[in-house]
């Protein structure tokens, strides 16, 4: 590990999404997108349904990053999240299939729908989608 990076962990309850050196890694909080060099000062902070984009030796890479935590310490970022995939690792017909169904959900203007949840699932599917190079 260089200077110029800093050891990247992103863990889910089911497996580890990604480890290894990174120059820097850029997701959404729930106040905004931030960015994070090696050297940045010590944070914790809750993460949004959004993007993440790492910037490793090898180049550039994508992630869908479905809410929890983002730790900075001096030499060491990990995001602890509910769900986590690289771009490559998306199935991107399954997204389609959850936005469409959240979309539906939605459009029924009842009572017993759950809104926040299903704002939630489309949420989660529309990053997937953009994540993977698709519409969203
Ligand atoms: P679905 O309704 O399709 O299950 P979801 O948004 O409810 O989507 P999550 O609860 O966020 O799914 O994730 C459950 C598990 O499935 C996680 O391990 C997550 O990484 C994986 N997963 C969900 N959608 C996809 C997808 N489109 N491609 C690959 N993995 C996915």
């Amino acid at each position: 590990m260089s200077d110029r990076t800093f050891d990247l962990t992103v863990v889910t309850p089911e497996r580890q999404v990604f480890q290894g050196p990174v120059a820097m890694v850029i997701v959404r909080t729930v106040d905004g997108e931030i960015g994070v060099l090696p050297g940045h000062a010590p944070l914790v902070a809750p993460l949004a349904i959004g993007p993440m984009t790492i910037k490793t030796p090898a180049g550039e890479r994508k992630a869908a990053v479905n809410g929890g935590f983002i730790e900075v310490t001096p030499r060491q970022v990990t995001i602890l999240t509910e769900a986590a995939e690289m771009a490559e690792e998306i199935d991107v017909r399954r997204a389609e299939e959850a936005k469409k169904r959240a979309l539906a959900r939605l459009e029924k203007k009842r009572a017993d729908i759950d809104y926040a949840r299903a704002q939630a699932a489309l949420q989660r599917a529309i990053v997937r989608l953009k994540v993977a190079g698709r519409e969203g």
